[in-house]
């Protein structure tokens, strides 16, 4: 028998901390509501920024997809899983963000740690927010180049690192809005300054894609960074377009050069086609109905407002991502479970995903929620706020 006592009491030390990671088993269709344990939740810990996930074009279409082309690809895309559809995903995003070409990975994480090994190699550095996606880091560090974190947001520091720099390839990446704060990189300076220092910027706009810029072309375009200036456009397909998937966008010899020499990408079952019918409707409607932006900036606002009411400080973030940083894990997750016990599901936050000291409650919006919502939230929030130290039972 295989001794796992030392797993064993790897988790034990992981729940003392209070950062034991816990799953919900969700018996609804992701939107405005969750369903756990037979409990209706107003749902604020989802990433399906624009209401798309259960939007009923949207499952028509995968519905079709699954009629005309099977419910698996069958094989990876260089075998015989590249179908149509995913040509036509490609094209369709390829033109949203304003770059040659695409490529469908399939996920996100795939893409980012597929981009950050092919690209880089021993002797060549990579330069990254240190707020950067674990995708990011971890392909970074796997490339063997080497790895360096810039502060969060500081174009100035990396400016410096940049011009002391002699490796061959030097990548600069960044999140385009950063997943646990909400807040969006400098993209203007980044990209100057990788241009001063003949260095490739990579944006992983997960967070962005959908929700920024008009259309939703994303981070990039919303901070008039023209999409030459960006080496490496990625963001996924699981997020604002509610399905699954992820795409990088870039030159035709960028895209050609993954096809080549990305092993995740290589070396994988594609993506069902079904599912890149799905993610091309909810594209075209990603593109054709600002009104899910437009509210999910007036909810946002909302949010902001009444958090100022409460005496809180603002969140900072003009995205669907609305962190309230409490610092205290235990104290997080205390109001967590308040908020959850009013029927309000809101992730709690704790490290190694956000710093030390920065546990917060990560609470998203979508366009598939009403101002009344967000009202309720403030109410639940003002409450579960007040109440002193966590109660024994609460603080598992
Ligand atoms: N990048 C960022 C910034 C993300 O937040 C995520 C998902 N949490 C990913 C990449 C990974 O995407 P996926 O979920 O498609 O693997």
């Amino acid at each position: 028998m295989a001794d796992f006592s030392e797993l064993r009491a790897a988790l034990v030390a992981r729940q003392q901390a209070q950062r034991y990671r816990t799953r919900l088993t969700q018996a609804a269709p992701c939107g405005r509501w969750a369903d756990v344990d037979g409990e209706r939740l107003l749902n604020f810990s989802s990433n399906d920024y624009l209401g798309l996930a259960s939007d009923a074009r949207v499952r028509t279409a995968f519905q079709r997809g699954v009629a005309c082309h099977g419910v698996g690809s069958g094989a990876s895309h260089l075998v015989c899983g590249h179908s149509s559809v995913h040509q036509a995903l490609e094209d369709a995003l390829a033109d949203a963000v304003g770059q040659p070409r695409a490529l469908l990975f399939s996920s996100g994480y795939m893409a980012n740690y597929g981009v950050l090994t092919a690209l880089l190699r021993s002797g060549d550095a990579v330069f990254q927010d240190r707020l950067n996606h674990a995708s990011l880091l971890d392909g970074g560090l796997a490339s063997g180049a080497r790895f360096r974190r810039y502060p969060h947001n500081d174009a100035a520091t990396l400016g410096e690192w940049l011009a002391t720099s002699s490796a061959p390839r030097r990548l600069v990446v960044t999140d385009g809005v950063f997943s646990m704060d909400g807040d969006v990189a400098p993209l203007a300076a980044l990209a100057a300054a990788s241009e001063r220092h003949n260095a490739w910027l990579m944006v992983d706009d997960a967070h962005g894609f959908g929700v920024l810029g008009s259309d939703g072309a994303g981070s990039v375009a919303a901070a008039g960074v023209a999409p030459q200036q960006v080496a490496v456009h990625m963001a996924t397909l699981g997020k604002a377009l509610g399905v699954y998937g992820a795409f990088v966008a870039g030159d035709e010899a960028l895209i050609d050069y993954l096809i080549q020499f990305s092993r995740p990408y290589i070396y994988t079952t594609a993506l069902p086609p079904a599912l890149a019918s799905a993610a091309l409707t909810a594209l075209t409607l990603m593109q054709t109905e600002p009104w899910r932006r437009d509210k999910l900036r007036a909810l946002g606002a909302e949010f902001q407002r009444g958090l100022a009411d409460l005496g809180l400080p603002p969140t900072g973030s003009d995205t669907a991502i609305q962190p309230i940083v409490l610092g205290d894990d235990r104290r997080t997750l205390q109001v967590a479970q308040r908020l959850r016990a009013a029927g309000l599901l809101v992730g709690a936050i704790r490290p190694p995903t956000v710093p030390d000291g920065a546990a917060r409650l990560r609470v998203t919006l979508s366009a598939s929620h009403e101002l009344a919502d967000v009202r309720l939230l403030l109410t639940a929030l003002e409450r579960a706020l007040a109440s002193p130290g966590p109660a024994a039972s609460e603080s598992r």
